[in-house]
């Protein structure tokens, strides 16, 4: 796969797409910079070659182009992170920005306004591509977390770009990232996937079978299966009209020889609740008025064992409800294992919303091999789908 450092980048002026989605407080300043961050290992790389950098991105989802999702709040963000100026224009295309590109001198940094100022960026029309695409010599891909999206600067702009293009360093690790898992993995191939619910999963699961020889199930979307196999499940989430898919993805999965792990016993509450009864029984044996809220120490230590003989680990949803104090041990104890798996030299990638929010708040961050920043966009790729985004660069 060739990244931007396959290219010679000398007196080059590199329009960039980069995801600064970033949340914003009520005062518009960023909360977290993490896809700043992300970015910045492009940036610096194209100014240390020579070349000239024009950032472009989204900010929200503006329905006019109102004031609190201008990219200009986060000029100051941008600046603390890549150590320098961040000259900013107020417009997306058009003779200001031209201007602007004109007067830029080597190595220096512009941002252009909020894309989706523009309803014909996510149309993905083609004249505001190409006016986007006139304003530099070459055109890298550094948004993964759009990458799943036909819009103007994401995919469209690129044929403007024959030969001129590039995928950015995040972009690129993000997609090495995924191929490790589903195709040069090392066996045996772990996917973990938890979170509430089997319906947003099902693609995913239907997808990656075929490439794993284990598949831990838990969170909330447990229940279901263990409904399906005439378990009682109490007041525990269940999808009633997903019954029948369990069953199909069990059979499917013993057909393709993945051992599948349910919970053997889960940690179950007398209400939604951080402040509930809690008790630990078998999963298939919970009173009515009683719900699964987390991984019981028996399921623990079957996940464990499972964890550390696995050479490559896909984690996807939290174990039980992670958010409440009470019910946070099973994510905790998996994030554990799975580090410590990751530093006997297992491949591990963490991805979709709930796990990554998990992961960086229990602090695992630095101990899994890669954390994927685009939720969307990664779920894609394990469905097996191909994204705009890549394969825009790679036509
Ligand atoms: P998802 O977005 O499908 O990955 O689901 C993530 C959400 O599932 C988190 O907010 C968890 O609190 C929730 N969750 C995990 N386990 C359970 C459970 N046993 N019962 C209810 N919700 C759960």
């Amino acid at each position: 796969m060739k990244t931007l450092k396959d290219y010679n980048l000398e007196g080059k002026k590199v329009l960039v797409r980069v995801d600064f989605n970033v949340p914003l407080d009520d005062d518009l300043k960023v909360i977290d910079d993490s896809r700043i961050e992300g970015a910045k290992p492009t940036i610096d790389y194209i100014i240390e070659h020579g070349g000239t950098v024009i950032l472009m991105s989204h900010l929200g989802r503006p329905k006019n182009k109102e004031d609190k999702f201008s990219l200009k709040h986060i000029v100051t963000a941008v600046e603390k992170v890549v150590g320098k100026e961040v000259k900013f224009v107020a417009d997306s295309i058009g003779s200001e920005v031209e201007k602007a590109v004109s007067e830029l001198k080597k190595g220096e940094i512009l941002l252009l306004e909020n894309l989706r100022y523009y309803k014909e960026e996510e149309a993905g029309d083609k004249d505001f591509a190409k006016s986007l695409a006139s304003l530099g010599d070459f055109y890298v891909n550094d948004a993964f977390g759009t990458a799943h999206r036909a819009h103007a600067s994401t995919a469209i702009i690129a044929d403007y770009f024959p030969k001129d293009k590039a995928f950015g360093l995040l972009l690129a690790k993000e997609i090495e990232s995924i191929e490790k898992v589903l195709k040069d993995n090392k066996k045996p191939v772990t996917a973990v996937l938890g979170g509430s619910k089997v319906s947003s999963k099902i693609t995913v699961i239907e997808n990656i079978l075929d490439k794993i020889d284990h598949m831990i199930i838990g969170g909330g979307m447990t229940f279901t299966f263990i409904k399906a196999l005439g378990g009682k499940i109490g007041n525990s989430l269940c999808e009633d009209d997903k019954l029948d898919l369990a069953l199909e993805i069990l059979a499917a999965a013993k057909k393709k020889n993945v051992q599948v792990h349910l919970p053997i016993d889960v940690v179950i509450a007398d209400s939604f609740s951080n402040d509930a009864t809690t008790k630990t029984v078998l999963v298939g044996e919970i009173p009515e008025g009683w719900q699964g809220l987390d991984a019981g120490e028996k399921s623990l230590a079957e996940i464990k064992t499972v964890i550390l003989e696995s050479k490559t680990i896909l984690w996807n949803g939290p174990l039980g409800v992670f958010e409440m104090e009470n019910f946070s041990n099973g994510t905790k104890e998996l994030g554990k294992y799975i580090a410590e798996a990751t530093a006997n030299g297992a491949f591990s990638l963490v991805g979709g919303g709930d796990s990554v929010a998990a992961v960086k708040e229990f602090k695992f961050e630095d101990k899994v091999s890669y954390v994927s920043t685009g939720g969307g966009a990664m779920l894609e790729m394990l469905e097996g789908k191909s994204l705009p985004g890549i394969d825009a660069i790679l036509k």
